[in-house]
């Protein structure tokens, strides 16, 4: 932010104090009209050690562009001290609700599965520290329906130690077809980057439970033995799957990959 000159107050002219400690030359006095000015473009991101200098408190520094605007006008005359100062506790308390709003939002989202997309797939699951369960899923499944309060109850139950989302294979088939998600809902548990566990077709949440609770238990023994961040290797993979027609659940396979899967008829 630049600084901000009170013209009243500046009277120790032509010798500026302030200006000469002005690290970016922002500030200089402008021979022409005998005034401090200042380079507004140039000042800014600065500690500014030229207030110190300026012991007739000619020299405002603005933390914010409102706040700047708010001294700009009270040094103009177009506001009073009083609605200044008005002024500031209303911009105070609108950045106090905002601040609260967000953090309730990012509380909010905490509670619920991150949405998956090919933006994010990299950093939210190839990346991720944690382990990270997808739910590939498309909003004409019913199946995938039912699985999803399970998903979101599993958000509290395992939060902190695994990452849940869910990925729709309509909007993004590319992520469904290199993992070759052949039927919806599959959930592939990643851990470093690796498939830990793939489910398909909704199972019960007892067993989806036990599924679960059996790759953090590999990943926790994984982490204890390799306590070194990024030499750990992933856990042993899931057994081999049945065909997905053959799973309780499960949506008949689709033409994935490439494609995502077909909408079954009649929906
Ligand atoms: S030191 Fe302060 S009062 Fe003196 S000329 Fe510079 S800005 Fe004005
Ligand atoms: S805030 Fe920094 S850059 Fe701006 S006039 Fe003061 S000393 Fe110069």
């Amino acid at each position: 932010m630049p600084v901000l000159i009170n013209h009243k107050r500046c009277n120790c002219l032509p010798n500026c104090f302030a200006a000469n400690v002005c690290p970016k030359n922002a500030l200089y006095v402008d021979r022409p009209t005998n005034l401090v000015t200042v380079k507004a473009e140039v000042c800014g991101d600065c500690p500014a050690p030229c207030l110190n200098f300026c012991d007739r408190a000619a020299l405002k520094y603005a933390p914010s562009l409102v706040e700047l605007d708010i001294m700009a006008r009270e040094l103009a005359g177009e506001i009073t001290v009083e609605q200044a100062i008005e002024e500031r506790k209303q911009v105070a308390a609108r950045l106090k609700a905002e601040a609260e709003a967000k953090v309730a939002a990012a509380a909010e989202a905490e509670l619920h599965p991150i949405k998956f997309t090919q933006e994010n797939f990299m950093t939210e699951v190839a990346q991720s520290e944690l382990p990270v369960l997808v739910d590939f899923w498309a909003e004409w499944c019913e199946p995938c329906k039912q699985i999803t309060p399970i998903l979101e109850e599993f958000v509290k139950t395992f939060a902190g130690k695994l990452k849940i989302g869910k990925l729709n294979v309509d909007e993004e088939p590319d992520i469904a077809g290199q993992l070759r998600v052949q039927s919806i809902p599959t959930l592939v548990i990643f851990f470093q980057g690796q498939i830990a566990d793939m489910i398909v077709g909704a199972l019960p949440k007892p067993q989806l439970q036990a599924r679960v609770q059996r790759v953090l238990e590999a990943v926790a023994q994984l982490q204890a033995q390799q306590p070194t961040k990024g030499t750990a290797a992933p856990p042993p993979a899931a057994p081999p799957s049945r065909p997905a027609a053959n799973r309780p659940g499960g949506v008949a396979p689709s033409n994935l990959p490439p494609q995502p899967p077909r909408r079954p008829r009649g929906h």
